[in-house]
Formats: structure tokens, sequence, C-alpha cells
């Protein structure tokens, strides 16, 4: 044993669910006599991951020792550099900049921007400080990018923010219908569960691309992009038109006959032109997702949310779900899947847009449920929700929010239409940016740098995309004088002068107990719940879990018994005509821009990723962009070519990689690579304010 390397011979191990993506899987950390992690393993116990990790889980311990760690707070001086500052004199000068700000400007004048990476204890901090305490009213998360449309979907359809499914879904469906979703690469180990089920399932793919997932499939449903509203709307039509429907589901929804009218006008041969398919086609897909005693699922991802018309199109999922009964039974149900690891946890408890808890701004009776459980003055929740991401940087573009607070994330890469972030920089008044690197494109530009705890260096939970809570823990120690977002959240309370409103959020398991305590009778009623200790004992509990007893089984489906949350009990069946494309190829423009995650080994905006050796050695470090082979011979392009990819508003340049994987007149490029944004298009969903990242008009210069 004298010479096994220290990391194999831990003297104890706890565990903590994966600070990546909304899988949520759980990774046992090997610990040395010191409590440090040296190494980690997947759990093979826990019923997310059953074992499995994809390599960003396996390196997840590697990212905490980079060099550009933020270890003490940076203040940019007056030549424009970053100096080492104490806390005492951060936290001062946090204050003194944000309340002179306030005094001359309003409420309205400060926001601040999060994330869907820190613990929901920490985002609930987050809203209520900023709000509650600070007197401000505008805060949004980056979930934003990712999940506010399914959000919007469900919200409207059921009448709660509610995914009715589980991942066993996966292993029991019959046919599985992935849609705007990569899965094989976006969430490798549920593609494992996938390939899990015993079932022999069809797994059909409606994407544009021919991903690593469509050519894993049964069968490939290659459509236009943006061909997918007016798909879903012609199986509908299809559908309804053979009546192969299910009436005790329907009986349970309102607006059957408005919805049968509408797609009358959706036959297969009408839609051709917008979806680029043959009749047969879509009537074969229609039989397939109707067939009577088939388990149906239906999977999406950012294909659908990431568009100019995502909630009616996720919409279009769930009336297909409703009107063949493929909802609350095993197999079955529209599942959304979300990317970052507690996009959950910030549509309950983020305090944005909805008030914390599942509660609404603009009802009376929440805003005094909500404020008598935190202990605070009902006058201090006012009815009005935050304005959304893209809403607060317009305001910032006109000069109307002066101070901007950014947490744990990095718009200046991510942001759609980034170069717009550059130019509404100039506008700001003052740039804080809290952060565990101190490098991030956003960092960069900052005027304050609060440095923070990462994914392993404090406790919390997470909620993944089935609903279910999972504790993280403090398994290494924070470099120099970073803390985590818990802590600097107190710090500033404390500073501000509102720290007694906060007293009893002193530690992120009180502050779980207070949040638990707000959920009481809202359909994610957690009161069940009593300790992070029980939460792993039972490997997880997804919401709802109101009861609290050791028998009481977990809601792993919603909706068995067909009773919705809308004020009538029933599922409200919801539908538009497709919209036109905000921005459409012409000469100057003619290839169509898609954009999506590239590769299991990168996440987002590299921010983490790019430290790891080994992730970086399993993916180009350099942009690349697929282009179709008909194209690259017409315009002499040969592979690994630089080549210049321009839109109306930014360039990139980029490694030409030939393959058929899109279509000819279509492009793609990773969202990984710094400049990808710069070409995107600011177009939102006009429901969920949800960016159109998959869609724009470019251009090739050689
Ligand atoms: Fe982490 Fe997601 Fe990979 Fe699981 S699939 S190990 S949660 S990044």
């Amino acid at each position: 044993l004298g010479n096994v390397p220290s990391r194999l011979k831990p003297t104890s191990t706890t565990t903590s669910i994966c600070g990546y993506c909304a899988t949520g899987c759980q990774l046992k950390i090997h610990r040395d006599q010191g409590g440090n992690a040296i190494n980690l393993t997947p759990q093979s116990k826990y019923p997310v991951n059953l074992g499995m990790a994809c390599p960003k889980g396996w390196q997840a311990l590697d990212v905490l020792h980079s060099e550009d760690r933020a270890t003490t707070p940076l203040l940019r001086n007056a030549n424009g550099d970053l100096c080492e500052i104490s806390w005492e004199i951060a936290l001062s000068e946090f204050t003194q900049r944000l309340k002179s700000i306030q005094r001359k400007h309003g409420n309205e004048s400060v926001a601040f921007l999060s994330t869907g990476q820190i613990s929901f204890e920490e985002m609930a901090f987050l809203g209520c400080l900023f709000k509650f305490g600070m007197g401000f009213i505008h805060g949004d998360a980056n979930t934003r990018q990712c999940m506010a449309t399914a959000v919007t979907a469900y919200k409207q359809s059921f009448g709660f923010d509610a995914p009715p499914g589980c991942y066993a879904d996966f292993e029991e469906s019959d046919v599985i219908v992935l849609i705007g979703s990569n899965l094989c690469i976006a969430h490798p180990i549920l593609w494992q569960r996938v390939m899990r089920n015993k079932r022999n399932p069809d797994i059909i793919v409606i994407d544009p691309r021919s991903t690593e997932t469509a050519q894993a499939a049964t069968k490939h449903i290659q459509l236009k992009p943006k061909g997918d509203l007016a798909l879903l709307h012609a199986l509908a039509h299809c559908i309804l038109r053979d009546e192969r429907i299910d009436k005790d589901s329907i009986s349970a929804t309102e607006g059957i006959n408005e919805y049968r009218e509408f797609v009358r006008a959706y036959a297969p041969e009408k839609v051709s032109a917008k979806t680029g398919l043959e009749n047969e086609q879509i009537e074969s897909l229609a039989r397939l997702v109707s067939e009577p005693g088939k388990r149906v699922s239906w999977w999406w991802t950012m294909g659908v949310n990431q568009s100019y018309e995502g909630v009616r199109t996720a919409q279009a999922i769930i009336n297909l779900c409703l009107i063949t009964g493929n909802i609350g039974k095993p197999g079955t149900g529209p599942n959304s899947i979300t990317g970052q690891c507690n996009a959950m946890g910030s549509r309950l408890f983020s305090n944005t847009t909805s008030l914390v808890g599942g509660h609404d701004f603009q009802n009376p009776e929440h805003r005094r449920k909500v404020a008598h459980g935190l202990g605070i003055p009902e006058d201090s929740i006012t009815a009005q929700a935050s304005m959304a991401y893209d809403e607060i940087l317009a305001a910032a573009e006109e000069g109307k929010i002066k101070g901007l607070w950014i947490v744990a994330t990095n718009p200046f890469h991510s942001w759609i239409d980034s170069g717009r972030l550059a130019r509404l920089r100039e506008k700001l008044d003052f740039l804080v940016v809290q952060d565990m690197y101190r490098t991030t494109e956003s960092a960069q530009v900052a005027d304050l740098i609060l440095p923070a705890a990462a994914w392993g260096e404090k406790d919390g939970c997470f909620i993944n995309s089935e609903r279910r809570i999972g504790t993280i823990k403090a398994v290494h120690q924070a470099p120099g004088m970073a803390l985590s977002d818990f802590r600097i959240f107190r710090l500033i309370a404390h500073a501000w002068g509102c720290g007694d409103l906060f007293s009893k959020w002193t530690d992120p398991e009180s502050a779980f107990h207070l949040l638990r305590d707000l959920t009481k009778d809202r359909p994610c009623d957690i009161t069940g719940i009593r300790s992070y200790q029980q939460i792993d004992d039972a490997g997880g509990i997804q919401w709802p879990y109101p009861k609290d007893s050791l028998e009481q089984e977990q809601e792993r489906r919603l909706f068995a018994d067909r009773k919705y949350y809308t004020s009538s009990g029933k599922a409200k069946l919801l539908f538009s005509s497709p919209a036109e494309n905000p921005e459409p190829i012409d000469a100057d423009y003619p290839f169509q821009l898609l954009t999506g995650r590239g590769t299991s080994s990168q996440w987002h905006t590299q921010t983490r990723t790019a430290k790891s050796a080994i992730l970086k050695k399993l993916y180009p470090t350099e942009a690349y962009v697929e282009i179709h082979p008909k194209d690259a011979a017409r315009l002499g392009i040969e592979d690994l070519q630089q080549i210049t990819i321009t839109s109306r508003r930014g360039s990139i340049v980029a490694q030409a990689y030939i393959a058929p994987t899109v279509q000819s007149g279509q492009l793609f490029i990773p969202m990984h690579y710094p400049q990808v944004n710069t070409l995107t298009h600011s177009s939102f969903d006009p429901y969920s304010r949800q960016p159109n990242y998959k869609l724009c008009a470019v251009t090739i210069r050689i």
C-alpha cells in the first residue's frame, strides 16, 4: 500500500449532487484525514445516475484548483486596474455605491442577474435580501436562458409550473420522442437511462441537425429549423381527424372544440413548406404517438425552449399528451429537461418574477403568507414582480438601470447578441461580479469582484429536472478569502443595515427550514422534509412531499388523478399559429445559423470546464463550424480551413468541419466559444421572454 497514491486511500466519503447539469447525479466524494476531497466516484445507489457520471462529473473536483480563482475582493482603481482589497472595504464600497444610486434614481435603478448554479437556499437569500431587505425590485436568473419557456407553458396549461414526469419514464416508455434535445451529449446519463429501456422502444428524434442522438435513434425526423410548431399542429390534426384520442383524458381539459377547429387547417400537405417533411412522414409519426395501449413520452430541451415561439411549441407537445392520454402514467408525459443543476430550484425559490416558494407577487394572500413565514413586515413585499432578464438589460441600455450585481453567471459571453452587453457596460455606474473566477468575460469588466466559494466548498440543496431535491456538501476549503455566496449575502445584509430581517438565515439548513415551511399547501409542498439528513437517507426527495411520515410514497408522477392546478381543475389546451422567423435569410445573409451544446465534456461558457486538462483534451479548444459538404464544395472551403461567420451584429472566426450533420444552407456553432453570441439575434418568446438562440441569418467570408 506504500506506493498507492493518497487519492486512492480515502479515510472517509460523503455524497454530493453534481454541480453542472439538471440531471442531478450524485457523486461519492472521497476524503483524506483532514476532510479534504481527494477523489470521487459516481454513487451507485442513487436513483438518478445509478453509478454513472459523464466526463464533467468525473472532473468536478479538478476545476476547484485553478490559478485564476478569485481569492480576494478586487476593486477597479482610477487607472482601470483591479486591486486587491479587504472584505471590509469591499462591503463598504458595495453598500455606499449602490445606496447612492438608489437615493438618486430610486428602487428600480439597480438589478441583479443570477444563476441556476447556486443552491436554492442561496438564490432565495439573494432574492429576499435584494427585494425585501435592500428595497430593489428587479432581478432575474440565467435560468431565463434555459427553461423559462417550460415554466410558462406548464403554468398556463396546468396552473402551476409542474413538470409531470420522472426519469424512470425513460425506461418505461414504448415510444420516446426527443424534440430539440441532443440527449446523448447534453444529458448523457439520461441517454443511458434510455438505453436501459427493456421494452424495445421506438426512439424518435425531431431535430434539424443530425445530432449524435439523431444518429443513435430509431427514427430521425429531420425537419426545417423552427418547423416544429407546424409539425406538432399537423400531428394533432391527424390524431383528431382519425379519433385516435383518449376521451377520459380529454374530459379533464378545456378548449378541445376550439383546438379541434384550429388544427383542421394543419393537414400534413399544408405544412410541408414550413417543415420540409413528406405527408407520410407526418402521418406515420401521428399513428406512432397515438397508438392505443402504447406508452408515449415526449422530452424537450433547448431546441424548443430557446425560440421566438417556445411557449406555444411546448404547449403543442403538452396538448398531444393530453389528447392521447399520455400523462400521469408510467412511461408517458410532456417532460421538459432543464439545463443547470439547480434550474428547478430557481423556478421555485429565486424570488425574481415569481414570489419565493411557488407564490405570486400579485396575490395579496401570497404576499401576506410569505411575509409572515419569513418574519418580515408585510409592506416590504410589493406587488411588483421583476422585469425579465432582457428587460433589465434593455433598461440598462436606456440608462434606467445604473447598478448591476452579477452572481455566478457570465452574461458577457452567454447572453444573446452579446455585443449589446459591451455597449451597455458603458452606461452602468457600478458593476459588481460575484464569482469563483476573476477571469470570466463578465468579471474582466467589473468595478468590484466578490470572491465566491464554488460547488464543493459549501452546503445546500439543488432540485433536478424530475423535481428531486438533493444535497450538496462542503468537501474542500475555499481558497484565500473566498466565501460561500450564502455568507456573502449575510455580510451584505449586515453592511446594508437590514441584517435583523435575516436573523434566522444563519446557515443553509436553517434557511431550508424557512423555505420549506413557505411551500405549505402549494403544489410544491415539501413540509414533510425534516432535515438534510432525511433527504440523503431517502436518496433525494421529489416534490411534492407534504406529509411528515416515513411511510409517505414520493410522488413520482403528477396528474395521475387528472386534477390540474387551474381554477377549474382542468388542463388548458392552448395554441396559436406559427410566427414568422424574426430574421429570415436573404441574399446578404444566406445561411441559417444553429447554435447549441457541442459536447458532453464542456459546460456553457467553459468558465469551469476549460480549467480541466482532461476535459480540454476531449473537445476542440478553437471554435468550429459545421458546414454541409455541398455548401463547402460550392464555396471552395476545405476541411479545417479557417472561415469567418458574420451576422448583422458580429463575426467569429471558426474552423470548418465539413459534415452532413447540418442540412445544406445551415451552419452549426457550439455555444461554448466566446464571440458566438455576437452573432445571435436579439429576439424572444413573447410569453416567457426566453431568448431565441437557435436561429439567425449569417454569411460566410473566406
Ligand atoms: Fe453532472 Fe450532469 Fe454529468 Fe450527471 S450528467 S455527472 S449531473 S454534468
